[in-house]
């Protein structure tokens, strides 16, 4: 499979970064748990969906700190984060991440010390984190990391790359140098939104085109 797939999208995207909402909360400055929070709002919803319950937080809380979640009722939690869907068992999860941030205070400054691989263990050993939502913490910020959401699955899967979430993101690993991995991982999903989407991909205007093995003419 060809790394020229990777320049033909890389040319044909201009990234639109404020529809996402990790390095928007990262660029805005906001604090480690802050960007976790958001992530994990992320999950199985649409980033629109999880600004407007990160905004709501950020409303009623100001900064949102482990303290703060952790003495807000969860009720109330849930109300505020019910925007991102599936607010009961999400707001359970945002409670044992305060709890579990409260006693290990990880900072980015020590997560990109100790190095991508042993940050990556301990995000996975948070409630909730799995491999996509530590990989998304890990190149927010700045550690080496390839984030598979189900966009850049569809597209791996289609361009005949690989099946699974570690061959993708070692497949993108592999071909791009590691400053570069957070771009193209957006540019990807965006171009999995607006051109190789799930129904009806609009292969005609697509710039791999011809080339890719599951183009439609
Ligand atoms: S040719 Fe079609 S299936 Fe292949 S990447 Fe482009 S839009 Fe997706």
């Amino acid at each position: 499979m060809s790394r020229d797939f990777i320049d033909l999208v890389d040319g044909a995207v201009r990234l639109r970064l404020d529809e996402f909402i990790a390095p928007v909360v990262r660029r805005s400055g906001g604090s480690l748990f802050e960007l976790v929070v958001a992530v994990v709002l992320s999950q199985n919803t649409s980033d629109k969906n999880a600004f407007k319950a990160f905004e709501n937080l950020k409303r009623r809380l100001g900064e949102i700190t482990p303290e703060a979640i952790r003495v807000l009722p969860e009720r109330e939690l849930a109300e505020l984060i019910r925007p991102a869907g599936m607010h009961k068992q999400r707001s359970r999860r945002l409670k044992a991440l305060a709890e579990a941030f409260m006693t290990s205070e990880i900072t980015p400054a020590k997560l990109i010390n100790m190095g991508a691989a042993e940050a990556r263990r301990l995000l996975l050993g948070l409630p909730g984190v799995g491999k996509k939502t530590a990989d998304v913490v890990l190149v927010n910020v700045g550690l080496p990391a390839f984030p598979v959401d189900t966009h850049i699955t569809r597209i791996a899967r289609r361009w005949g790359i690989g099946r699974t979430y570690d061959e993708i993101s070692r497949w993108f690993m592999d071909r791009l140098p590691p400053e570069r991995y957070l771009e193209f991982h957006l540019k990807l999903i965006q171009f999995g939104r607006d051109v190789c989407t799930a129904k009806k991909p609009r292969c005609a205007m697509c710039p791999v085109g011809p080339r890719c093995p599951s183009y439609k003419g």
